[in-house]
């Protein structure tokens, strides 16, 4: 039993059962047994892989299409952040790339959204000689223009989860018999923010919500609207919601989510329907990741790369091309939505609806 398996269970004992939205809100962020703050996540010791641990060319060309955006809006200076930096391996990515960017570091100040004080100190590492500041919260980054990405980190968010149930929804709950943890419903309610998912769903179907994504979307739109900038969005999923996607992660394999409860990773598809609805007018649409990097030109940027490269570290090169682009692996499950100042182009790759 992982010692919050044993925290939880007297909660749910004392207290009663507790949706999923706070089992894995202390999975992943228990201040002393959660996920992110107790342990390396990603690359190649982690329990998981994230696009920019599999190669530069992520981060390069994020880096680029950020820094084109700026310059098609004035070149202002701003706030370059990302929230859920992981490593820290995307922004110092992004920074190597756009040096050659006349005027861009000197006009960026880099904040960082990172809720877990353990890497808030890997990131400190990876982008060491670049002065950077780190907030709690997307509310508290500096009211300026914003460049902004986030990669994997909606997927982190805490959900809740229903069941149609006539025209109520029974929430998914997580309750204790005996020593484990054991899923449970809770007597079907009606729900006002479900009420839309009436039309498009039918008895016994599962969907899910993300309360935290849409107050930190609004929040986003709000300073694009008000100083201008952009932000790309970029996870797997797609939307509107459909079915049970809570899983877990841990050992590079897929585990029971209520098995080790702090000690695997926690994540849910992302609802890129609800996080465009609530970045309205900002929105563009919902692109492949594949088709996107692609755009930005990752085919000639992979070729040169492979130009100084032979035997394993060439094929290492080419299959991490392979693993973001081809739409049997990352380059069709995972999408980039972009968020741009209204009036303005939207960053390059992406198409306004
Ligand atoms: N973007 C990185 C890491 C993704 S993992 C990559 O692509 O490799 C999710 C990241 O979001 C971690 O850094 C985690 O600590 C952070 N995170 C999760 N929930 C958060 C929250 N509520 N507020 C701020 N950061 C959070």
């Amino acid at each position: 039993m992982t010692p919050l398996e044993t925290l939880l269970i007297r909660r749910i004992t004392a207290t009663g059962p507790i949706t999923l939205a706070d089992y894995m809100a202390d999975c992943l962020l228990h201040p002393e047994h959660g996920y992110y703050t107790t342990r390396p996540p990603f690359g190649a010791e982690g329990d998981f892989t994230t696009a920019p641990e599999i190669s530069q060319m992520f981060g390069e060309l994020v880096g680029l299409a950020l820094a084109q955006s700026w310059l098609d809006q004035g070149a202002p200076a701003f706030t370059l952040a990302e929230i859920g930096p992981g490593r820290g391996t995307l922004m110092a990515d992004i920074l190597r790339a756009t040096r050659g960017v006349p005027g861009f570091h000197d006009a960026a100040r880099v904040v960082l959204v990172e809720a877990s004080p353990r890497l808030r100190a890997l990131q400190e590492k990876a982008l060491a000689g670049h002065p950077v500041a780190w907030c709690d919260t997307v509310e508290a980054l500096p009211d300026t223009p914003l460049w902004l990405v986030a990669n994997e980190f909606f997927d982190a968010l805490p959900i809740r989860q229903f069941t149609r149930a006539g025209d109520g929804w029974a929430e998914t709950m997580v309750g204790a018999q005996g020593d484990a943890l054991v899923f449970g419903r809770a007597a079907p309610t009606s729900l006002a923010t479900l009420a839309h998912r009436l039309a498009d769903t039918t008895e016994g179907e599962v969907v899910e919500l993300c309360p935290a994504a849409a107050g930190v979307m609004r929040t986003i739109a709000q300073r694009l609207t008000r100083h201008g900038g952009a932000a790309l969005i970029i996870d797997y999923g797609s939307g509107p919601s459909r079915g049970d996607t809570f899983q877990a992660v841990r050992g590079q394999a897929f585990a029971d989510p209520l098995a080790t409860p702090g000690q695997a990773d926690l994540t849910a598809h992302v609802d890129f329907a609800a996080l465009a609805a609530a970045a309205r007018p900002c929105a563009t649409l919902l692109t492949e990741q594949g088709a996107f990097l692609s755009r930005l030109g990752i085919a000639p940027r992979s070729a040169r790369l492979a130009a100084s490269l032979t035997d394993t570290a060439l094929e290492n090169h080419l299959a991490a091309t392979r693993r973001l682009t081809d739409p049997a692996e990352m380059g069709s499950v995972f999408k980039v939505l972009a968020l741009h100042a209204p009036g303005t182009p939207p960053p390059p790759g992406m198409t306004d609806a």
